[in-house]
């Protein structure tokens, strides 16, 4: 592509506005600026390792816009000057490779793209633990510095981009400015709602309409909704009437990320949420780092009450001390996100914790609920959404 060509896109991606849809949100043309100023012919990856337990936005996009993905990743690679591309895969996504191995030869794109499935963890998706895979080696994350735009896989610089941000590339090229009048969001909707499922909603819609009009309601009474899986802070029914933007949520101390919007009842109970989160983040620690290894063990017994707090420390000092522990490193954000995840949540609902670890009983009709479990009837039912599109 001639320089004034990749200018051009580069403004028109500028002017769109569009923003990264894995979490970071970070400006898609500044991403591609920053891989462009490095020496050395780059790669691109199109991550599709969507590992966070239910949050299937990616595997729909895959699924019913594979096309749009393939094309924007061309796009990529044709501004950046890439050598090839390469489509990254969580080892059970067979349809979804089925899918993208049509979509490239029917694109006459076999040359240039490549198919890669790695294995099923959820850090496995962090975008240098995919390029470890890519490389043949266990996908676990790698020190940074260096990210991945200055040296990424087999050592050249790389740029990283979900497949939802990638689908919207071509659209928000050819519209440009007015690209973010007609955007969308992909949002993910499970628990106590009657359809749950994927679906893009225009930006800017309150999450009590999207639950209510794409997820057919609630099912019972909400007691709480967690507008992004286990890393946002849970907003009670009174506060639905938000705006599904980062801005918006962010000012109630909660947060979009991957719109992975998890509805509960009001018989849920709080301890039974908090050991949930905890459990996810312990089960999905790669090991690598101690901070995060052994603080997200502690965090888990803390809130589960397998480990008996000490005489110099309360449960509220022991939890920041690991919390504190974990802040220290971490190749990842995953330590990080679970000291933030789990100390909010027990400082939220410590009195119901606490009252849960001595024993007493919660309220009549009350249900310890564990929706982040692999095989957990709330995410089953996301999978059967997934076989019927
Ligand atoms: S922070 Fe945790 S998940 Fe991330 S690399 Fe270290 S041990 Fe693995």
């Amino acid at each position: 592509m001639p320089p004034e060509e990749r200018e051009q896109t580069l403004g028109r991606l500028e002017a769109s506005g569009l923003r990264g849809r894995g979490g970071a949100s970070f400006e898609v043309h500044r991403k591609w600026r920053a891989v462009m100023a490095e020496d050395g012919v780059p790669f691109v990856v199109a991550n599709g390792g969507e590992g966070e337990p239910g949050s299937i936005k990616d595997r729909f996009i895959m699924r019913t816009r594979t096309k749009d993905v393939l094309e924007g990743l061309k796009i990529a690679i044709d501004t950046l000057g890439a050598e090839r591309g390469y489509v990254y895969l969580k080892g059970s996504f067979a349809e979804e490779e089925k899918r993208f191995s049509e979509a490239i030869l029917t694109l006459g794109l076999s040359s240039l793209v490549s198919l890669h499935r790695g294995d099923d963890t959820y850090v496995g998706g962090e975008e240098t633990a995919l390029l470890e895979s890519i490389e043949g080696r266990v996908a676990w994350p790698r020190p940074k510095p260096p990210r991945p735009s200055a040296v990424g896989l087999f050592g050249r610089p790389t740029l990283v981009q979900n497949v939802d941000t990638l689908a919207r590339v071509p659209e928000a090229i050819r519209a440009g400015a007015d690209f973010a009048l007609r955007d969308t969001l992909t949002v993910t909707l499970w628990g106590d709602v009657r359809r749950p499922g994927a679906c893009q909603v225009p930006v800017g819609r309150t999450l009590r309409s999207v639950i209510e009009q794409e997820g057919g309601g609630a099912v019972g009474t909400i007691g709480m909704v967690f507008p992004n899986g286990a890393q946002s802070m849970p907003l009670s029914a009174a506060q639905l009437d938000v705006a599904l933007h980062p801005t918006s949520l962010g000012a109630l101390g909660s947060g979009l990320g991957t719109a992975s919007i998890l509805v509960l009842d009001e018989a849920t109970t709080p301890h039974s949420m908090v050991e949930s989160i905890a459990r996810f983040f312990e089960r999905e620690s790669c090991g690598q780092c101690p901070p995060c290894a052994l603080g997200t063990v502690n965090l888990r017994q803390l809130v589960t009450g397998d480990r008996p707090p000490t005489i110099r420390l309360t449960p509220q000092a022991a939890m920041r001390e690991a919390a504190s522990f974990m802040a220290i490193h971490g190749y990842c954000s995953h330590g990080r996100a679970g000291a933030s995840a789990v100390t909010k949540l027990f400082a939220l609902w410590q009195d119901e914790v606490m009252g849960h670890l001595r024993g007493e009983r919660g309220p009549a009709g009350a249900r310890d609920r564990d929706p982040f479990a692999p095989g957990s009837s709330e995410r089953q039912a996301l999978e059967a959404f997934l076989q019927g599109i």
